[in-house]
């Protein structure tokens, strides 16, 4: 493949010969699929820099805004790209929603009233709105205000089962939830193409429902996003795909105007809306993010698969497989013992340019059941676009992997994983 001999530059990180030509082998096969990628890539890359130049993007832009941050033009700008490019009516885009869980929450408890019921047909939602919901009791949930809560499963297969969402929704379904990536679990990531189609299946029984697509980990991962498809809002984080590992913060939530409008008032206030918060110059690096957040998804993307490929060929149960289609960037690899989760994420962290001296353990973290370890030695705090690793220490100890600014980081990475186990005689290769 390349005439450049590498050994010597992984034999520093304490990579063997073995274990470098056994992984180069897997990469090999996989030259097919990354080109289908690049295709993606270079679609998404001509979708953002259109948005870009629609806005009439300008240096000005990036001028940073204090205090109360009225007229913030460069905020303006950026939640215009954003609605551009999710092809929404409208979009909140900043540094004050903290995190993803932030702009879902905001999402919701902008959306529903004491009374109504949300209702999620992609199953359990992701571990940190448990307590948002009010599944966990917690304070201030939307289970406090009244807002009740009912859940349809997936079928045994991973699809949307109909019959079920159809006598789930009632008089008081006013907001419908969809989780497209996994998240911690075990089932497959949901496409937009299906969510798209899920959505006129809920709006023809019932039109005025508002759905709320959770897209964590799906962003640039293929041509359309659910908000093509008619989401009521489509959410996200910045520390993942779609600030491309230069926003330092961030949520979306890109949908139709009122909807946006009311999460406008939930964010701030009743009165204020979007018309305050400062950007305290942090617009170039979101907006430079979204610039390069195709590119950074395709390493990503690249990295899952090469992940998938070693970890199948050993033995494991990976999903999604490494010949599947991909619906998000996450890769889970089930080792069914702690040890294996253990090291595999040690050695992600040990392969990170930021905390490398640095052996991640398990920990209880706030949000989640069950302790919880992370390998991130990351520029952005928690960003998890960026090279990172992470797994509930529970039945069947699997490791979500994830992100990569840039493929030959992710390379790295992986190969440092499979060194850690292969030393720790977790596993053999030949
Ligand atoms: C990460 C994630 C969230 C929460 O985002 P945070 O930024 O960690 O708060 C919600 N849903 C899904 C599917 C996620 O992957």
């Amino acid at each position: 493949m390349s005439n450049i001999d590498l050994t010597e530059q992984y034999k520093n990180f304490g990579i063997s010969k073995k274990v470098l030509t056994f992984c180069n082998k897997i990469l090999e096969e996989l030259q097919d699929r990354f080109k289908d990628y690049d295709e993606i890539k270079e679609y998404n890359q001509l979708k953002v820099i259109n948005a870009m130049q629609e806005a009439r993007l300008s240096e000005a832009h990036f001028a940073p805004t204090t205090g109360y941050g009225y007229n913030d033009i460069g905020r303006e700008a950026l939640e215009k790209i954003y609605a551009n490019v999710f092809n929404t009516e409208d979009a909140l885009v900043r540094p004050q929603i903290t995190c993803g869980t932030h702009a879902l929450g905001i999402a919701l408890a902008a959306n529903l009233r004491p009374g109504d019921e949300l209702l999620s047909i992609s199953g359990k939602p992701y571990d940190t709105l448990e307590e948002v919901i009010g599944i966990r009791p917690a304070q201030g949930s939307l289970k406090e205000y009244g807002v009740s809560y009912s859940q349809v499963e997936l079928k045994e297969n991973g699809d949307f089962d109909k019959d079920a969402i159809k006598n789930a929704i009632n008089d008081k379904t006013r907001v419908i939830a969809i989780q497209r990536s996994k998240g911690y679990m075990e089932r497959k990531t949901l496409s937009p193409y299906d969510i798209g189609d899920i959505i006129h299946f809920v709006k023809d029984i019932k039109p005025e429902v508002i759905v709320m697509v959770d897209n964590c980990y799906g962003e640039f991962v293929n041509l359309k996003e659910p908000s093509d498809f008619g989401a009521d809002m489509t959410v996200g984080s910045l520390i993942k795909n779609p600030g491309g590992g230069l926003a330092p913060v961030g949520g979306y939530i890109a949908g139709t105007k009122e909807c946006v409008e009311r999460c406008s008032y939930r964010l701030t206030t009743p009165g204020l809306g979007r018309e305050v918060g400062p950007t305290l110059g942090v617009t170039k690096d979101m907006i430079m993010g979204l610039f390069m957040a195709p590119s950074v998804v395709n390493s990503a993307l690249k990295g899952a698969v090469f992940a998938a490929a070693i970890y199948e060929k050993l033995g494991f149960k990976v999903v999604p497989a490494a010949s599947e289609e991909r619906f998000d960037i996450i890769q889970a690899i089930q080792f069914g013992n702690p040890e294996g989760l253990i090291s595999f994420c040690q050695g992600i962290q040990a392969g990170a340019p930021v905390d490398s001296f640095v052996v991640p353990e398990p920990w209880a973290m706030p949000g989640y059941d069950s302790d919880v370890i992370m390998a991130a030695g990351t520029f952005v705090s928690g960003a998890s676009i960026e090279l990172s690793a992470d797994g509930p220490l529970r039945e069947p100890y699997t490791a979500y992997f994830q992100g990569g600014l840039t493929f030959e980081h992710a390379k790295l990475g992986i190969i440092m994983s499979l060194q850690k186990l292969v030393s720790k005689k977790i596993v053999t290769i030949d």
